[in-house]
């Protein structure tokens, strides 16, 4: 495999915490510091994440406090007009903007209806604003969790299922349809593998029907699993069969814990590959085959990972493609890993961030979830905290 030092010559960097931090004043940075430095201590993530879930259950006033602090710097608004300000900030810096509506909670019909109302004004806003080069959708925002493991399990379907199932197909036909309509692309998000066979059977119909001229609809591949490449070339083998284009949105994966939980606990092999080591590998083989197979792959790469974001360069490279053919993004999520997105997007690579919004006290699970990703492990401070403070050390800023 090529190594990082061989892209030198493109004066890529992602220490440079100038050009990560180019477009916040230092009260900006100083305020993020605060908010990082308190999710770095694992205590207080821990008591704070319950605390919040609690305060919200009892009608506590602490909605200003969280969208003044941990929901700005990781969410767009509370509506697609909120988040117009942070669509703006990332297009100065040449980066796109993903719409992501995370409510997360209750589920049914009427909720899911709903937010597949709400996936379509991203759509149809998507359509009016060049920034916006991706839609995005999780599946089981759009249908009952129960009916997917029920499809994936080949279990009778009662009459009643039968007819959810055909609204969830409905839903998502509009959806993609639309998509098509507006030219614009949409990643169908991977979830729990329990699931995912149902998801992809509803998505590969999607990618046949609408993938025809260009990729529309992408699939997501999470190469955590030990099946991750199998599941790759699975698709490929499938869009070759019918000439259509795979959209391929490649990540790690973000349920881990909870796969080998279930699989301990049910007594079937564990699907997560056996390290992290192994994940690194397997997601750096998934980037170089959906390169080398370009005439029918358009690839995504959802990582903040430094390695793997510098491969993808060398193969852009390798490949001779320009560093912004249509066919390969790189995608981040708001609020992290802004030293990979605005240096890439400085040099001319697609670059793109999941800007989630939604109502504060349905978008929590995901604010928490992103605590705890930015809470020290054993003792070391978070990535994020660290390119925080060497920015601050850099601008002579004192802490407080
Ligand atoms: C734009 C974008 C879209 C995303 N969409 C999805 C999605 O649709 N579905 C989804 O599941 N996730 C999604 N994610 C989350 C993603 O899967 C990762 O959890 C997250 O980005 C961290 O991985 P990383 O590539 O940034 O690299 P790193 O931070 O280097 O890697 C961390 C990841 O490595 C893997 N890992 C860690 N330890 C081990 C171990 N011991 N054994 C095996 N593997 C290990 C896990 O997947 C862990 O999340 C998305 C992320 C981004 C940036």
């Amino acid at each position: 495999m090529e190594t990082v030092t061989q892209v030198n010559e493109t004066n890529l960097s992602f220490d440079d915490t100038a050009v990560a931090f180019a477009g916040q004043p230092d009260e900006m940075l100083r305020r993020k510091y605060l908010i990082f430095a308190a999710m770095n201590n694992p205590l207080l993530t821990s008591a704070g994440s319950s605390v919040l879930k609690k305060s919200f259950d009892w009608g506590l006033p602490v909605k200003g406090i969280v969208k003044e602090t941990i929901f700005e710097q990781f969410c767009g608004g509370e509506t697609i007009e909120e988040s117009e300000k942070t669509i703006n900030e990332l297009a100065v810096l040449n980066v796109g903007t993903i719409l992501d509506y995370s409510v997360e909670g209750e589920k049914t019909e009427e909720v899911f209806e709903a937010t597949a109302r709400e996936v379509l004004r991203t759509v149809e806003k998507a359509k009016n604003t060049p920034s916006i080069p991706f839609c995005v959708l999780k599946l089981t925002g759009i249908a009952r969790f129960s009916l997917l493991e029920k499809l994936q399990q080949e279990g009778n379907l009662t009459e009643g299922d039968r007819q959810s199932l055909e609204q969830v197909r409905s839903r998502l036909d509009m959806i993609c349809r639309s998509c098509k309509e507006a030219g614009v692309r949409i990643f169908i998000d991977g979830e729990e593998t329990w699931v995912q066979n149902a998801i992809d059977q509803l998505v590969y119909e999607m990618i046949k029907k609408y993938n025809s001229e260009s990729a529309v609809v992408y699939n997501t591949f999470q190469m955590y699993r030990k099946d991750g490449m199998q599941q790759l070339r699975k698709a490929m083998h499938f869009a070759a069969t019918h000439q259509v284009w795979l959209g391929a949105k490649l990540v790690r994966g973000a349920y881990m814990e909870k796969e080998r939980e279930r699989a301990a606990e049910m007594e079937y092999p564990d699907p997560i590959n056996p390290s992290k080591e192994v994940t690194d590998d397997l997601y750096n083989q998934g980037l170089k085959f959906c390169l080398d197979n370009k005439q029918r792959i358009a690839l995504c790469s959802g990582s903040h990972n430094d390695y793997s974001n510098y491969y993808l360069t060398l193969l852009i490279e390798k490949h001779g493609l320009k560093r912004n053919d249509p066919r390969v993004w790189f995608a981040q999520l708001y609020g992290m890993s802004d030293n990979l997105s605005f240096a890439l997007a400085a040099h001319g690579y697609n670059v793109a961030k999941y800007v989630p919004y939604g109502p504060v006290k349905h978008v929590l699970p995901y604010l928490i979830r992103r605590a705890k990703e930015n809470t020290s492990i054993m003792g070391q401070t978070s990535r994020e905290l660290q390119l925080i403070k060497r920015e601050m050390k850099r601008r002579g800023i004192r802490l407080l």
